[in-house]
């Protein structure tokens, strides 16, 4: 695609970033994408009635971007600069962005690769950090702090200015082709509305100094990034993402201090009074916190927000959080669980404090057999309504289950089984039966048909 060939054409960024006067390639015309001839992706906004990021303005993206507002990048550098670099937060410029082929966002200019060594303070290193921080050693009452866990702090600051890159408001970033991928980075969306993330494969935002938390359950390993973190933002449309842990699957991750040291948080973590988002037709794959709606019990200023759409994905190897909700009203409809090995399985749909989830019509294909009743966990709140939910185990056909009775069965206290609203901004709601075919053909980077 690069050339003038196409109506394309070299223009030099707005913004440049970090010392780099990045070239990034604007496009004068509409450019054609996989899949249906003359089809641009990037134009593309979100159907009338397609979930929570339909109410009322709906969601369009940078559908209304100008010439000089869409670009198509394949560096990190470039596509920092083409949502505006250090300023996107806050920006309102109508975007559109191309992502073509593989990004590394540990890259530099010129595509110098940045490893953890690079970030690491003077003060910091692993082996240091574990002997100080073991429980035998440091106890298990505080957290760590001192010099050590400072220099630790500066070190995942210096990555977090490389790696997180902030989207502003009336955005779409779109994969070029079925192979667009960003490694390592992690997308926030904050304090932004109207943005569109489409037809990208979003892999291994690995954060290089995960902090030790002794009062964790038996100790725990946090680390910071999410691939994408929707933070105090609305109108959001996620679809045709593949998220995964790309080169640190979790069966990779060692164990320090006796627990693994996970080097991930969520994959797609929406917070924050974030609301009326739309997650359709992604897959999330091999991963261990996979989708949290709502970061804390006390934050009562959620209330009233926190709605989201989930449909039409696909959960293959998750282990928790397919969704973890507070507050929010989420419907979760037409999702294709596999869960292969039980052993790395927690629960699928987290019931938080004064959260409305409203399930239906979800297949999981399971391994081998778990107890329906614990597809569901308890986080504090009080309700699910969960229909037409259906199980595989191994190799047989899938027969309908009712979970919340299943819960209610082996559980105590009980949840109700209504929640108190119906959804209504919703497309078709497919037979459940039909969800694992149909999913395989249409879920996920590079499937948008
Ligand atoms: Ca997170
Ligand atoms: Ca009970």
């Amino acid at each position: 695609m690069r050339g003038s060939g196409r109506g394309v054409r070299w223009v030099r960024a707005g913004t440049a970033v970090v010392g780099t006067a990045a070239l990034v390639l604007g496009v004068t015309a509409a450019p054609v994408e996989a899949g249906r001839p003359g089809r641009d992706l990037g134009r593309e906004t979100l159907r009338a009635g397609d979930g929570w990021a339909a109410l009322d303005t709906g969601t369009t993206g940078g559908a209304a971007a100008d010439a000089a507002h869409v670009f198509v990048v394949r560096t990190w550098d470039e596509f920092r600069a083409a949502l505006g670099g250090t300023a996107a937060r806050g920006d309102t410029t109508p975007r559109i962005v191309y992502v073509e082929g593989r990004i590394d966002a540990n890259t530099g200019p010129g595509g110098t690769v940045r490893t953890c060594s690079d970030y690491a303070d003077p003060g910091y290193s692993l082996d240091a950090y574990l002997a100080a921080y073991d429980p035998a050693v440091w106890g298990t009452e505080t957290r760590p702090s001192g010099p050590l866990e400072e220099a630790r702090a500066r070190s995942q600051a210096t990555q977090n200015a490389q790696v997180r890159q902030f989207v502003g408001s009336n955005v779409t970033i779109v994969g070029r082709g079925p192979r667009a991928q960003l490694v390592g980075a992690s997308l926030t969306v904050r304090g932004s509305t109207n943005v569109i993330i489409r037809n990208l494969r979003l892999s291994d935002a690995y954060d290089c100094f995960p902090g030790w938390d002794p009062g964790d359950g038996s100790g725990a390993w946090n680390s910071q990034y999410d691939n994408v973190w929707v933070v105090e933002s609305t109108h959001v449309w996620v679809d045709h993402v593949t998220f995964d842990d790309g080169a640190h699957p979790p069966a990779s991750l060692p164990e320090r201090l006796g627990v693994k040291y996970e080097v991930h948080d969520g994959l797609l973590d929406i917070t924050n009074n974030s609301d009326l988002v739309t997650v359709s037709y992604n897959r999330f794959v091999d991963h261990d916190k996979t989708m949290l709606i709502g970061s804390s019990n006390t934050r009562y200023t959620d209330r009233g927000t926190l709605r989201v759409t989930v449909h039409h994905n696909v959960f293959d190897g998750t282990t928790q959080r397919l969704p973890r909700v507070r507050f929010g009203q989420v419907h979760v409809y037409d999702n294709h669980y596999v869960l292969k090995d039980p052993d790395d399985f927690l629960y699928a749909w987290g019931v938080g404090v004064e959260s409305q989830l409203y399930a239906e019509s979800n297949v999981f294909t399971l391994g081998r057999k778990v107890p329906v009743g614990d597809l569901v966990y308890d986080w504090g709140g009080t309700m699910i309504q969960a229909s037409d939910t259906w199980v595989a185990v191994g190799p047989r056909r899938p027969a309908r289950v009712d979970v919340a009775a299943a819960y209610n069965a082996t559980h105590e206290p009980d949840l109700a089984t209504e929640v108190g609203w119906e959804p209504v901004l919703h497309g078709r709601i497919d037979p459940a039966p039909a969800i694992p075919a149909l999913l395989a053909r249409t879920a996920g980077a590079g499937r948008t048909g």
